[in-house]
């Protein structure tokens, strides 16, 4: 087993080492090859993402990735690396779980995973302006060879996780052409599989069950923007966006990496939460090394931590603990367990 390391920018050289440290802590023999990107390395160099690093990704065919800052406005010759790379590695799944963790912040109840389109829709980059720079125009691709493949590939993980229903997540009434493609395929694709309850919702109606009732979705299939925002509300449920985890799938390549960004705002303390890029870990050894065993002890460690009442300050400040003393205690956890 290799994998290619990309700490990136900000909280990312914090937490993508401490999850690097739990998958060695639970699994023996990973080879582990750190790598640039980012930020920091194009104010370095001029170039985001190096193509030794593209080359090492390919090789290892397995990628932690922790995260890259983007400013708001354009910059001659940068781009975000992990957008990138999911498009050169062809990881056209997004998935993106949330479920109740043993934490105050989180709710009871919640148990949901979005699928989301990774390759398509607005993140294409197809971006211009025109009238000297006073209209801004994006162009939305969507196609029906890219939707058949995510479609399919929700309905199996539905039918592999044992989950019951699909929602159906676009805004087909206003973006006829597009999302109504979407909505047409999926809603095609969904007829080859009639053990799984299949529903629709459009995009806005869909937040607003996310924060009434989030426990009415199951799995969510939906295309990049509105894939995007919504695993960021779900998470929220989850206890937040430090301890939500996401893996990036495609044909025998898989990159792992929180939903969250680069966290500029506490980067540098020692005080992020790494159960994000650490349950990422435990993805990728479930869903590509097809190793469940491992991703169990793992999601137990972070669970028993939690209950024991161990936190981060996002969680709560009163008592909160390093990154590092955090990950102490998973990493003692899954070490009593194994022995
Ligand atoms: P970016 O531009 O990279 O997306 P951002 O600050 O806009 O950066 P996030 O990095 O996702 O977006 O952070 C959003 C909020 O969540 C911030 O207040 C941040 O401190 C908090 N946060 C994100 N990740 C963590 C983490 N691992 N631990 C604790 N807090 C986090």
């Amino acid at each position: 087993m290799e994998m290619c390391v990309i700490p990136g920018d900000g909280v990312g050289v914090e937490v993508i080492p401490a999850a690097v440290r739990v998958l060695q802590e639970a699994v023996s023999g990973v080879q582990v090859h750190y790598a640039d990107a980012g930020w920091d390395y194009f104010q370095k160099t001029g170039n985001p993402l190096p193509d030794e690093t593209v080359a090492l990704a390919q090789q290892c065919k397995a990628v932690l990735y922790g995260a890259a800052a983007s400013p708001s406005y354009p910059v001659d010759h940068y781009y975000i690396p992990g957008v990138r790379l999911r498009r050169v590695l062809k990881t056209y799944a997004n998935l993106r779980p949330t479920r109740y963790m043993p934490v105050p912040t989180s709710r009871p109840g919640v148990d949901l995973i979005v699928v989301r389109e990774n390759t398509e829709d607005v993140y294409v980059g197809q971006e211009y302006t025109q009238d000297s720079g006073r209209v801004g125009i994006s162009e939305k691709v969507v196609t029906r060879e890219a939707t058949e493949r995510i479609a399919h590939k929700a309905f199996q993980l539905a039918r592999r996780t044992n989950r019951q229903k699909i929602t159906i997540v676009h805004k087909a009434s206003v973006m006829t052409q597009t999302d109504g493609l979407f909505r047409k395929v999926a809603l095609e694709v969904a007829q080859e599989y009639s053990d799984i309850v299949t529903d629709e919702l459009l995009v806005d109606t869909a937040a607003y069950w996310m924060v009434k009732n989030p426990a009415r979705f199951d799995m969510i299939l939906t295309s990049n923007l509105y894939g995007d925002i919504l695993s960021d509300m779900a998470a929220a449920w989850g206890g937040g966006l430090g301890m939500a985890p996401s893996l990036s799938i495609g044909d025998g390549v898989a990159i792992a990496e929180p939903v969250h960004g680069c966290a500029p705002d506490i980067a540098g303390q020692g005080i992020a939460n790494p159960t994000a890029s650490i349950l990422s870990v435990a993805m990728l050894l479930r869903h590509h090394w097809d190793r469940e065993q491992e991703a169990r002890q793992i999601e137990e460690a972070v669970h028993a931590v939690l209950s024991e009442g161990d936190h981060t300050t996002d969680i709560y400040s009163e008592g909160a603990i390093s990154t590092v003393d955090f990950t102490d205690k998973i990493c003692a956890h899954l070490s009593a367990t194994r022995t």
